[in-house]
């Protein structure tokens, strides 16, 4: 499976995040001998483990919430934070990564699902964040893009409107606020029911994870 996924998300240019959170080092390992390099995790500690026992070249994305209190755990190493969303979390991300002499790649994420939910910005507020001169002011992030999830459902048009949104949202936030960024092209979408769609869709960032590694308990 990892092969046909790899395969078909390099033909169209996205990446393939290897989302390992719940399953062991050994795991992880299986899956850097054949290559793969992009690791996701949603739990701060986890991640902190792991890239304590794993080769140092993983590039770890964090992909679920995450308090400002556990920003200066990561900090040091972290590649991506996908989960971004508010400004005040933005302001201790750039805090870090000062500390750290670093610069550190964010995306916004957007609650595009039909599912209740506390993380993930609406449009409106996305604006507000972006329009705001603190988050000018902060030299330490890069804005990247955006990342979502779509409802769980088996209903795929839906879940193919919901990317399309996030991809106009993308694309409207570009114009407006990234028009001279070029590094602002990222849009993390699609998982392991939905990543097909996805792609159709123009993710450039999958994260996949119970395909790949089998089913959490
Ligand atoms: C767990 C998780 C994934 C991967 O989910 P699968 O269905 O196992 O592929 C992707 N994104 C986020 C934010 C997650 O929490």
């Amino acid at each position: 499976m990892y092969k046909e996924i790899l395969h078909q998300t390099e033909q169209r240019k996205a990446l393939l995040i290897a989302v390992s959170k719940t399953h062991p080092v050994d795991s992880i390992l299986k899956l850097y001998n054949q290559g793969q390099r992009h690791f996701g995790e949603n739990r701060v500690q986890e991640m902190l483990e792991k890239h304590e026992s794993l080769p140092q070249d993983i590039q770890w994305h964090l992909i679920g919430h995450l308090q400002t209190n556990k920003v200066k755990l990561i900090a040091p190493f972290v590649a991506m934070i996908h989960s971004v969303d508010s400004l005040r979390l933005l302001e201790e991300i750039n805090k870090q990564a000062v500390k750290n002499n670093r610069s550190i790649d964010c995306l916004l994420q957007f609650h595009i699902a039909l599912e209740e939910s506390k993380f993930g910005l609406t449009e409106a507020e996305a604006i507000e964040l972006l329009e705001s001169p603190l988050f000018t002011s902060l030299r330490n992030i890069r804005m990247c893009g955006v990342m979502g999830m779509a409802t769980y459902t088996d209903d795929q048009e839906h879940v193919r409107n919901e990317f399309k949104h996030l991809r106009g949202l993308f694309e409207s936030l570009k114009t407006r606020f990234f028009s001279d960024k070029p590094y602002f092209k990222e849009i993390s979408m699609g998982m392991s029911g939905d990543w097909q769609i996805a792609l159709e869709e123009g993710s450039t960032m999958l994260r996949v994870g119970s395909l790949l590694f089998g089913s959490r308990s």
